[in-house]
């Protein structure tokens, strides 16, 4: 196993530009973006420079709040090379949210987008500080959210009160490469850089508070049991405000000189095929949801997917069909699964080249290098047996600092031997391979039995008819919950109650088949592209009565 690498990530980036300057960085096609890592890094120092100009200093915290685009990347490196926290703000948060996150960081700058899809990001800044009209750039007075000195528009117009992107970049000229220098040889590698908020799919969002050391290192591990080089280019059509575009994909690719390549502002699986085949990428990220719209797209057979080699599917439970049918029809035959948190930079296991074909599609691999993995009774705390289901614990280097301002969390998440309570319920066989069961918030209890949805979502997956599938718990007069199955079928075909339920009979105890289903055309979902069962869970209440 290689050492866990002992840097800044500022000097990492300076090391990888060093050695592989005319390697593509970056490609953005819809911004017609096209970055060696020569060209990059003069743009992260540019922006880094300017930073300093703004009086930007060590620890104070920079928001982000833009869907993927190269200004993203460039502001995460360039933070991290002036040693401030970078603050990523979920692209769809609305007034309310935005106004939660920056007063709860205590964000002293915000670089936002312009618009998205249908919302106008700077409407919603002029209404969250509406001095912003008449004060000039950088010296803003925001009464809602009074840390807030700096708004930064990703837009080609001038909006009052906010600095234009490429006008903010001049401002590098009043600053100087030595006093960059200066700075980045100041920070330390295990200081906070990241203040990075959880999917929220079970509740509130918490900001995980992040260090070089954690991200890096994870970024680099993730890359490399991927058996990544500088020839790999991987398509990252997973959020950057997310720990999986901005560590596994971004830190992923920087530390191995690959190349990043972002097919489009928010997830669209037409475009992310066709920037496969357009760069001939190596490698593909993606939640399940959406390999599943890629491999449903109908004109799915026409694209040239050949010169894939590996990709992970991680971020929630991985069907078994999914990843045999993205291993087949995807020719991505390295295909791995990854399991993490936020709260653990994220990744914490990984299967890998070399795993085993029926491990590679039923479980999450085994623990990542420099970590250690078990599994306890949540009651007692002691470690269950193998096979036996359990709260997952994860410690190490990759283990957050904390959560940003909140002790209390942070006390009831990590436990005095440092060990992460993860909250997933899992198993662990003798070889190390680790399989996810479920959350300890999803296990449905019906009439004393514990049943783990993912089981019946599993052997749902295998009906020919089912696209996709989620299965909860809803409320019930005998047996305290009951079992309810949410199905989404395949393009022209259709489906009854009764067929689902006859399909389970005889195949799965009789308590797991569900006694409600509902067909649907899709399910609620965090912006990370998970499924919010929390949601699910009300909207059928509501409409059981
Ligand atoms: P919140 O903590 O706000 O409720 P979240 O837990 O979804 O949201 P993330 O940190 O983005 O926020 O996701 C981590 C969780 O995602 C894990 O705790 C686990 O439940 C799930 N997960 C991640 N990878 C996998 C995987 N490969 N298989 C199953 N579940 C996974
Ligand atoms: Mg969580």
């Amino acid at each position: 196993t290689k050492p866990l690498l002992g840097i800044t990530i500022g000097d990492m980036l300076d090391d990888t530009a060093a050695r592989f300057p005319h390697h593509d960085a970056l490609i953005v096609h819809y911004q017609d973006i096209r970055f060696t890592y020569h060209q990059f890094k003069a743009v992260v120092d540019d922006c880094a420079q300017a930073f300093l100009t703004l009086g930007v200093q060590k620890g104070d915290r920079v928001g982000i709040w833009s869907p993927n685009r190269y200004e993203w990347t460039v502001t995460q490196f360039a933070t991290a090379k002036i040693g401030a926290i970078l603050v990523n703000i979920n692209p769809s948060y609305r007034l309310h949210e935005l106004e939660y996150a920056l007063k709860q960081s205590e964000c002293s700058t915000l670089v936002s987008a312009d618009t998205f899809k249908t919302s106008r990001f700077t409407d919603m800044l002029y209404a969250l500080a509406p001095e912003l009209e008449d004060c000039p750039k950088g010296h803003l007075n925001a009464i809602k959210v009074p840390q807030l000195r700096t708004l930064i528009c990703l837009s080609e117009d001038d909006h009052p009160g906010m600095w234009r992107w490429d006008d903010f970049l001049q401002e590098s000229s009043k600053s100087t490469p030595e006093a960059l220098a200066a700075r980045q040889s100041s920070l330390a590698f295990d200081e906070a850089i990241n203040i990075q908020y959880t999917s929220g799919t079970t509740g509130f969002p918490k900001g995980a508070t992040l260090s070089h050391h954690n991200i890096l290192n994870n970024g680099y591990f993730v890359a490399e049991l991927m058996n990544f080089t500088e020839k790999d280019r991987l398509v990252i059509p997973v959020p950057l405000y997310h720990c999986f575009g901005m560590v596994m994909g971004n830190l992923g690719c920087v530390t191995h000189g690959a190349t990043m390549v972002y097919p489009s502002e928010g997830f669209d699986a037409a475009s992310t095929l066709a920037a496969v085949e357009r760069e001939k990428a190596t490698g593909i990220f993606g939640v399940p949801t959406m390999f599943i719209a890629e491999l449903d797209l109908p004109n799915f057979d026409q694209y040239d997917l050949t010169s894939l080699r590996t990709g992970i599917m991680a971020g929630s439970p991985c069907p078994i069909e999914v990843m045999k049918k993205v291993q087949s029809l995807m020719h991505v035959s390295e295909m791995e699964i990854a399991y993490g948190m936020t709260e653990t930079s994220p990744v914490s296991t990984q299967t890998r080249v070399g795993t085993p074909l029926e491990k590679q599609v039923s479980t999450v691999g085994q623990i990542h290098p420099h970590l250690e993995v078990k599994i306890i009774d949540p009651e007692t705390g002691r470690t269950v047996p193998r096979g036996i289901p359990g709260e997952l614990c994860t410690r190490g280097y990759s283990v957050m600092l904390g959560y940003w301002n909140n002790e209390t969390a942070t006390r009831n998440a990590i436990d005095k031997a440092r060990w992460m309570h993860t909250g997933d319920l899992a198993t662990m066989d003798e070889e190390g391979y680790v399989k996810i069961v479920g959350r300890i918030k999803d296990m449905i209890i019906r009439g004393g039995e514990n049943i783990y949805p993912r089981e019946i979502e599993e052997f749902l997956y295998t009906h020919p008819k089912i696209s996709d599938v989620q299965v909860i718990g809803v409320p019930d007069a005998k047996y305290v919950e009951a079992v309810m199955a949410w199905i989404r079928v395949k393009e022209g075909e259709t489906l009854t109650v009764e067929e689902v339920q006859a399909y389970c009979q005889g195949q799965i105890a009789h308590y797991k088949i569900p006694q409600y289903v509902r067909f649907t055309d899709g399910f609620p979902m965090t912006v990370t592209g998970k499924i919010r069962k929390v949601e699910m869970r009300e909207q059928s209440i509501a409409e059981l009565g």
